[in-house]
Order: C-alpha cells, then sequence, then structure tokens
C-alpha cells in the first residue's frame, strides 16, 4: 500500500544506495530530509491535491515529482535503478546497525566484500582495521550486530504476524470445513518473537501440500507427518497433521516450551499415547486446574497455579493512559486530541509524560515549558471534568543515575517516569549503577522500559533483574511494562519474580500518537508473566490510582 510511511521508506532508501553509489551528497540529502518530512504528515499523501503537493513544507518540486510515480505506480524507477545496479549481498548489510551507506560503501568497493557473511568473516580476521574510518570498536560493533542479525533471520515480532496467522486460519478453516485446524506452538503462547506458525490438523499431509502448493508456497521439509512450508511473505508455516484421536494431545504437546512438557510429564496422571477429546480432560488427568496456553512457559507455573485464583488481566482491564508523549516534545497530537480520544474510548485518566529537558532530540521540556505545560493541564482538567490529566514526565536517567531537573522541579509532578535514553552502550555495572541511583530518588514512581531493549533489532544493555527489583520492591518504585510490540520491556520471564516480591508492574502504552494507546501487546506479554488486573497500575481506576500516588508520595516523605 502506498501510504506516507511507504513514500517516506522509499526516499530514505534512495538517499541510503545514492549514499553508496557516491552520489552527490547534496541530492541524496534532499530526499532523506523530504523522508523525515513526509513521516510526520499525518494526512495520508494520497489525500492531497497535486499541485497542493509542491507547496508543502519539505517537499520541493522533484520530490513532488517522485511522489505522485509512486502514487500512481506503487514504485519509484529511479530506486529500482539504484536497486538492480546494487548486489543483493551489500543491500542486505543495510539491516546490519551500525553500518551506514559510506561505511557500506568502503565495505563493498575498497575490501571488495558483498555479503553479510563475508563481512562477519572479514570482521573475525580484523581485516575492517585496515580501512579509514574503521577502528578496533567499529570493528568490534559490526561484528556484534552482523551476529545478532543473522541469529534473528527468519524471525518476526508477534505483531507483524498476528493478522497473516489469523487470516491463514480463517481461510484453511474455510478450504477444510471437515477438518479441525488449531494454531500452536509460539503463536499460541503469544510470544513476543515468532519463528514459524504452527497448526494442528485432522488434514492429511497430502492435501495440506496440494493446497499450499497451489498457493505459492514451497516445501521447506516434510517428515512424516509434519510438514514445513514457506510462503510469499517470508514466514515459516509448521503443520503436524494427526488424527482425530490424537488432536488434542498434540495440541497441548505443541502449545507448551519443552520446558513445560517434561515437568507436566513427570506428573502422576500423564499417559503417552491416551486419547482425549480436550485440553481440559488432559489437565484433570494430571490433577491440574486448566493453564492458559500463554502461561505454558516455565515449569515453575505447575505449583504457582494451584495458589493463584484470580483470573489473568485481559486488554479491557486497562483504565488508563500512562506513560504518554504530547506535541510538546515528540508526540503527535495536543494534549486536549489525547484526552478527548481518552474519553472516547472509555479511559479514565491521562498521563502526559513528555521528554526531560536532556533529550534535546525529541524536543524535550525546558523548566520554563514545565509550567506553562502544567498550567495549560490545570485548565483542560478544569474542563474535561470528572475525566483527570495527570502531570508527569518521561525523565532522563542521566549517565550517573541523577534524574533529568532539580527536585524543586521533581516535585511539581504528580509522577515520574524514569528512563534511559542515552549512552545505551554500557557494562552491566554502569547500568546498574544507573538504574538503581534512579529508583532510589524519591521523585522516581515508574521506571520506563528497563532494559531499552528494541526486539529483533538491539539487545537491551545488561542488566541484574534480581536486584532492580528488589530495589523497586524497597523504594516503592512501579515498573513498566512497555507495551510497544518492539519493546516489551520488562521482559514477561520476570514478571513472576517482581509480582512474588510485590512490585507493582504497569503496561504501559508509550503513546506517541492518539493510535498508539493499543496496549493489547504488552497485555498479552503481562499474561505470559501470570499478571492479574490487581496488580497491574494502570488498572486502577482514577481513585485508585490518585490514591496510590497519595500513599506512595507519604511513604517516600515527598
Ligand atoms: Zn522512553
Ligand atoms: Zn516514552
Amino acid at each position: 500500500m502506498v501510504d506516507n510511511y511507504f513514500i517516506a521508506d522509499q526516499f530514505t532508501l534512495l538517499a541510503k544506495l545514492m549514499d553508496m553509489h557516491g552520489e552527490n551528497s547534496f541530492r541524496s540529502r534532499t530526499y532523506s530530509s523530504a523522508a523525515f518530512a513526509i513521516e510526520k504528515i499525518t494526512q495520508p499523501l494520497a489525500d492531497v491535491p497535486e499541485d497542493k503537493l509542491y507547496s508543502i513544507k519539505g517537499i520541493g518540486e522533484s520530490v513532488a515529482k517522485k511522489v505522485i510515480e509512486m502514487l500512481q505506480t506503487g514504485r519509484l524507477a529511479t530506486l529500482q535503478e539504484y536497486i538492480s545496479k546494487t548486489p543483493p549481498g551489500v543491500l542486505e548489510m543495510l539491516n546490519i546497525k551500525g553500518l551506514g551507506p559510506k561505511k557500506i560503501a568502503t565495505i563493498w568497493k575498497e575490501m571488495g566484500v558483498e555479503s553479510v557473511g563475508e563481512l562477519l568473516y572479514a570482521c573475525n580476521e580484523n581485516r575492517l582495521l585496515l580501512y579509514k574510518g574503521f577502528g578496533a570498536k567499529t570493528q568490534q560493533n559490526v561484528q556484534e550486530s552482523i551476529e545478532f542479525y543473522m541469529k534473528n533471520q527468519g524471525s518476526h515480532l508477534y505483531a507483524e504476524t498476528e493478522a497473516y496467522a489469523k487470516a491463514i486460519d480463517t481461510t484453511l478453516k474455510a478450504q477444510f470445513p471437515d477438518r479441525l485446524f488449531a494454531l500452536t506452538g509460539q503463536f499460541r503462547r503469544q510470544s513476543e518473537i515468532i519463528d514459524r506458525l504452527e497448526w494442528v490438523t485432522t488434514a492429511t499431509s497430502t492435501e495440506l501440500l496440494a493446497f499450499l502448493g497451489a498457493n505459492n508456497y514451497t516445501t521447506h521439509e516434510t517428515l512424516e507427518d509434519i510438514i514445513s512450508v514457506m510462503g510469499p511473505e517470508n514466514v515459516q508455516l509448521k503443520f503436524y497433521s494427526t488424527g482425530a484421536a490424537a488432536f488434542y494431545p498434540t495440541l497441548f504437546q505443541t502449545s507448551g516450551s519443552e520446558e513445560f512438557i517434561t515437568a507436566c510429564q513427570a506428573l502422576p496422571g500423564w499417559s503417552n499415547g491416551a486419547s482425549y477429546a480436550s485440553e481440559e480432560e488432559i489437565f484433570t488427568s494430571i490433577q491440574l486446574p486448566y493453564i492458559q496456553p500463554a502461561m505454558r512457559e516455565k515449569a515453575g507455573v505447575l505449583h504457582n497455579i494451584k495458589n493463584n485464583t484470580e483470573p489473568l488481566i485481559e486488554p479491557d482491564d486497562i483504565k488508563g493512559i500512562i506513560h504518554s508523549h504530547s506535541q510538546w516534545s515528540d508526540g503527535v497530537h495536543t494534549i486536549e486530541e489525547m484526552a478527548k480520544a481518552c474519553i472516547d474510548q472509555g479511559f479514565e485518566y491521562l498521563v502526559i509524560s513528555d521528554h526531560s529537558k536532556s533529550a534535546f532530540y525529541a524536543n524535550g521540556l525546558t523548566e520554563e515549558r514545565i509550567k506553562e505545560q502544567h498550567r495549560y493541564v490545570d485548565e483542560l482538567n478544569e474542563k474535561f471534568k470528572p475525566f483527570k490529566i495527570f502531570k508527569s514526565i518521561e525523565c532522563d536517567i542521566l549517565n550517573d543515575g541523577a534524574l533529568d531537573y532539580s527536585n524543586n522541579v521533581l516535585s511539581t509532578f504528580d509522577l515520574v517516569i524514569a528512563s534511559v535514553h542515552s549512552n545505551l552502550k554500557m557494562t552491566e555495572d554502569k547500568a546498574m549503577m544507573r538504574l538503581l541511583n534512579a529508583i532510589r530518588n524519591p521523585y522516581t514512581t515508574i521506571l520506563g522500559h528497563m532494559t531499552g531493549r528494541l526486539l529483533l533489532s538491539r539487545p537491551g544493555y545488561p542488566v541484574d533483574h534480581v536486584s532492580i527489583i528488589d530495589a523497586c520492591v524497597e523504594n516503592h518504585v512501579v515498573i513498566e511494562l512497555n507495551a510497544h510490540p518492539r519493546r516489551l520491556d520488562i521482559d514477561w520471564r520476570w514478571i513472576d519474580y517482581a509480582l512474588e516480591k510485590g512490585v507493582l508492574i504497569s503496561i504501559d502504552p508509550d503513546a506517541h500518537s492518539i493510535e498508539g494507546y493499543d496496549c493489547h501487546y504488552g497485555v498479552l506479554a503481562a499474561q505470559k508473566g501470570g499478571l492479574t488486573k490487581q496488580r497491574n497500575l494502570s488498572s486502577f481506576s482514577l481513585p485508585e490510582f490518585e490514591a496510590y500516588l497519595q500513599k506512595r508520595k507519604t511513604a517516600r516523605g515527598i
């Protein structure tokens, strides 16, 4: 679809390729600035009359012509030309973090390296050091990025496969109405990363292969009753074909992690090869209550489940939007628009947490602008009663772990979300020093995206989760579960420990626009960690949330 993001992406790629091919950097910059401008335009360019396109800020005549070309043809001829002049392995290098177009040009043209695998080998041999612009540090970074990239090849975010998985599921059920199909594996467990989509089915391998083959899927592997195919979308699909009697036992066995299934098999009552008419029957036979697929990961859940009487949190249990950015920093909408959207969507409150002053790249707020914003929020709160906007800030955790404002300024917020945004490459000692200092600051209410990870593109800085969680208990700090599908940070694997210690979690959207309010992926991840609405701050009603903030301030003596 030719939407603004598509157009911006094409211009970004064009600019990079022009740089790689050594074109005049003045020209390439025109396209990278255009991409930047277009990403910020909220109105679809397809809806803008052609003659008006020329007058949009950041879009000159040559850019406008190319926008029209893309809207009309779905492609950009100049870009295609550059792509055809570039070896595919060199194009792939653009996925390696830390490698810009200029460096790629050196690797390609001076070193004669034309694929990612070859480049990794060159790093191992220290060959990068021989070239201008490549020091030992750069080489090490490139090497680590390649290893990370290769490890994650073929993997996708849950969010990227969700619609696709459901669409295929529907198609298969319609195509084979007399057969049973059930999604299983990582997808059914709501894993944050999906390596393959899996189904258990009573359809035979032969009929499945015939149907998939006719729809452009290529066979990857066939192993008796297990088939694996790859479709045009580059996601691996795997099918376990069974007879009706083995359908539910196979569904059970393929839904849980290996650790979970092994633990179940050790329980009295487990019987290999028995036939069951539902998964509930299997749980009954091993004397366990039904465990939702999301939680079938750790062996420990078999013991904990008996004490957990509250149901898992559901998307509808989110009562307020905590952690959001407005036009005052790097968000798209005004605070008024954001509040109205909250009210329309049935939320009881909105926590506005724009960036703090050190985040200059995101137009972070100076002390003066904070005062101004607070006056404005007071006015809006008068207007929107009983809905409430809370005054907050996503406060940078500085290099030494201090927060970005004086205590005087910090005391003017209803709550403070403390996050690391700068110097992410650090040792565990350094990361822990910064985080622990921030947690001990009495004004820190919530610890934002704990490790800074971006799934499939950037590992987080190393942290000792146990010490952080313990420090949060001691200092009454809530731990955010950032609901952005690329973050999902804190990792759900630590939620059970956090809950056991008595920490509150807060599923926060980190919204940069109204469209970003959706906490769905955060809730799915939280379910994996066994979170209930009682232990999630953003599920508190407005009076409960206000009472919590007050109680916490008293406890911290502020
Ligand atoms: Zn942040
Ligand atoms: Zn944020």
